[in-house]
Formats: C-alpha cells, sequence, structure tokens
C-alpha cells in the first residue's frame, strides 16, 4: 500500500468526526452526486456519522466514503448482505475494463488481465501460495485467519502505459514509480506484466510459458519488482483475512512492516513458499545505514502517528525500520506481538486514536520504550 493511498484514506478520516458502527447486515441502497454524476450503491452500512456522513460496503468490496452534501437517497430493506459471487463480480469488473480483458479464476482470486493467460495464471499461482504460506504462518502462531468475504481482485495489464491511465485517477503521477498497488477503496490490486519491462524483456523475449516468466522473474534485476508485487498482495491478504480492517486506525509501521516481513519472494518452489520471515537485505542494509544518524525518540515517533510514512525524506527510511521492528518482535517477542496483533484487529473503520493512545496501547503490550528499543537495537547490531 502506498503512502499516498493512505494519505487519501486519512483525508476522508477527518472529515468524519462523531462516529458509530452499525451493527446492521440489511442491504443498505444509497443515491449519492458525485463530479456532476447521480450513483446508487447497495451494500452494507459499516459507519454512519453524527452528522449524516456514510461508510458503506459495496457487494463488490468497494468502501464508499459519502460526505453528507453528496448523499441524496438512502433506504433498508431486510435483504441480507451478500457479496457478489465470483460469476457477478467476473462480469460486472469485466463491463467495467476495456474490451479486451478477460478473466482467469483460482480458489481465492480473480485475475483480469489483457496480457497472455500465462502471465495471470502466474499472478495466479503466486498469490495463492502466498495465501497459503500467510495463512498458515498466522495459525501457526496462534491469531486465526478468516475466509476472506470477497475474492482478491488483481487487475493486469499487458503495458505500462495503458496501467499508467487506468490508475491515474487514484494515484496521479506516483503511478509512475511503482509496478503495482494494493487500493484500501477498491480492495483490488491494479499492476502490470513485469515480462514486458525493457530490462528484462531483452533477455528472454516478452510472453512465454509458465516456466519462461519464472525465469525472467528470478532474474535479480526482477527482484525490487516483484517484491513489490508480494506486498501489495500480502497487504491484500491482510485486509481481507481479519489482520487488519480497512480504513481502521492500524499503525502504518504495523501494517508495512508485516508487508515488508513478507515481501522476500520464494519463486523456487511451485506449491510452498519457503524463507518467511528471513532477514530482508535491503531493508536491513537501509536500517544500519539509518542507524548511523538513528534519533534517540525514533522507536516513539515510528509508533506514535504515521507522519514518516508520509514525508518523502523520511519514508525509506521508516520502512526499514517497520521491517526491522516487525522482525525483531515477532521473533523475539512472539507472544506480545501476537497480543497486539489481535488488539489491532478489532479496530473499528473511521475511529482514529490520537499520538498518546497509541503509544499507551503499544506500552500496555510491550512495556516501557526505553528497555525495549535499548534491546531492539541489541538484537538489530547482531543480524
Ligand atoms: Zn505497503
Amino acid at each position: 500500500m502506498l503512502p499516498g493511498t493512505k494519505i487519501r484514506y486519512l483525508l476522508a478520516l477527518a472529515t468524519f468526526s462523531m462516529v458509530w458502527t452499525v451493527p446492521a447486515s440489511a442491504l443498505e441502497y444509497v443515491t449519492l452526486q458525485r463530479d456532476g454524476k447521480d450513483i446508487h450503491v447497495a451494500g452494507r452500512l459499516l459507519v454512519e456519522a453524527e452528522d449524516g456522513g456514510l461508510l458503506l460496503l459495496a457487494c463488490d468490496g468497494v468502501l464508499w466514503a459519502i460526505q453528507p452534501k453528496e448523499l441524496i437517497e438512502q433506504t433498508s430493506d431486510r435483504v441480507p448482505f451478500e457479496p457478489f459471487s465470483t460469476e457477478e463480480m467476473s462480469k460486472r469488473l469485466l463491463a467495467e475494463l476495456p474490451d479486451r480483458f478477460d478473466v482467469y479464476r483460482t480458489a481465492h482470486c480473480l485475475i483480469f488481465y489483457d496480457t497472455s493467460r500465462a502471465y495471470a495464471q502466474w499472478c495466479g499461482s503466486l498469490f495463492e501460495r502466498l495465501h497459503m504460506a500467510f495463512t498458515n504462518y498466522w495459525n501457526r502462531r496462534g491469531f486465526e485467519l478468516i475466509e476472506p468475504e470477497f475474492p482478491l481482485v488483481a487487475v493486469v495489464f499487458a503495458r505500462r502505459d495503458s496501467y499508467l491511465k487506468f490508475s491515474h485517477g487514484e494515484l496521479g503521477e506516483a503511478g509512475k514509480s511503482i509496478v503495482g498497488y494494493f487500493s484500501l477503496r477498491t480492495n483490488r490490486m491494479t499492476m502490470y506484466d513485469l515480462t514486458g519491462i525493457e530490462s528484462l524483456s531483452r533477455f528472454h523475449g516478452r510472453r512465454g510459458t509458465a516456466v519462461q516468466i519464472n525465469q525472467i522473474l528470478s532474474r535479480p534485476e526482477a527482484a525490487m519488482q516483484v517484491a513489490t508485487i508480494v506486498h501489495e498482495a500480502t497487504h491484500q491478504i491482510a485486509f481481507n483475512c481479519g489482520l487488519h480492517t480497512r480504513y481502521s486506525d492500524c499503525p502504518v509501521w504495523f501494517s508495512e512492516g508485516i508487508a515488508v516481513f513478507f515481501e522476500t519472494p520464494d519463486l523456487r518452489s511451485a506449491k510452498g513458499w519457503r524463507g518467511i520471515g528471513n532477514v530482508n537485505r535491503p531493508r536491513l542494509v537501509r536500517f544500519k545505514r539509518y542507524l548511523r544518524t538513528r534519533p534517540h525518540d525514533s522507536l516513539e515517533t515510528l509508533i506514535r502517528d504515521d507522519s514518516r510514512f508520509r514525508d518523502p525524506k523520511q519514508a525509506l527510511d521508516a520502512y526499514a525500520e517497520a521491517w526491522a521492528l516487525t522482525y525483531f518482535l515477532i521473533r523475539h517477542r512472539t507472544g506480545q506481538y501476537i497480543e497486539y496483533l489481535k488488539m489491532l484487529s478489532t479496530k473499528k473503520p473511521l475511529t482514529t486514536d490520537g499520538p498518546q493512545t497509541r503509544l499507551e496501547q503499544f506500552r500496555c503490550v510491550f512495556g516501557k520504550l526505553q528497555p525495549l528499543d535499548a534491546e531492539f537495537l541489541r538484537y538489530m547490531r547482531k543480524i
């Protein structure tokens, strides 16, 4: 998940001052006006704000944060909320996408693509292996993941320029610097065919069989790009399997720390996913460099708010520290980490904790910051 995506959702949060979560599971029908158009949405009402603003979860998994001034009509009935079936979801998304798109299904994913079917299959296989490894990893540590309510949707473009055009509304110019992203709002991943990247395709040609795709993407030149895709897929799985709640105030160091912890891809095995929790070399190198100038209150600033992740000058160091802290806590303070994870997983959407609450919640589980910080640095210096 990009810092930019997060900022947009935080801006949306700022306008929802007094909110409460609605326990209803009935279907809500809302008509709103946005960008001069009337839009009809049906879904589960998650939040109703004191000023009349709404947060609606549509049957396709998209979250609609509706401002009072946008709202035209709101009704409900007793029909229980049900997500779209994979058939319905496929039909609707194909209608939204350009004609050339097709869909490839796996047990948990719907991959919409206009590139080769082999590449869609490669993505599907990667995401299924990651899903299985992720689920096993947390289950073994005492946190039971849930089955996703919605299919995990990925939209894969053959060409980078088509991807940039498509993602411009959501990312703006930021799309140019990344190969794919997960959107909290739509619940979808969007990316392009990495085998088309010039520096990679010149070795093998563009299209290929699954074996050739794996050969191209196992090259060291592709490692960063593949890690980005795994990172984004980890966010999608974490937000859909009960680890975090979309639009809740989960600290960024925590959600990013998990994505960075899992991002080291394992392309060697066709079925399993070895090496979860191995040292993430590029992040470790960055963290060690950061240590030379690391301020004494670095742990506190990382935990108390998300500002370091939003500042382009500090973001890479913040990601490196989030990885290091996650690595240390998961390996060295496993029970406490799971306790903290369980607490964060129950957070409701659009409810914001202040910096003091965040610090208190952290201290309540892990104890005082200063001794923890000393232990953390001792542990990381040995690696
Ligand atoms: Zn991320």
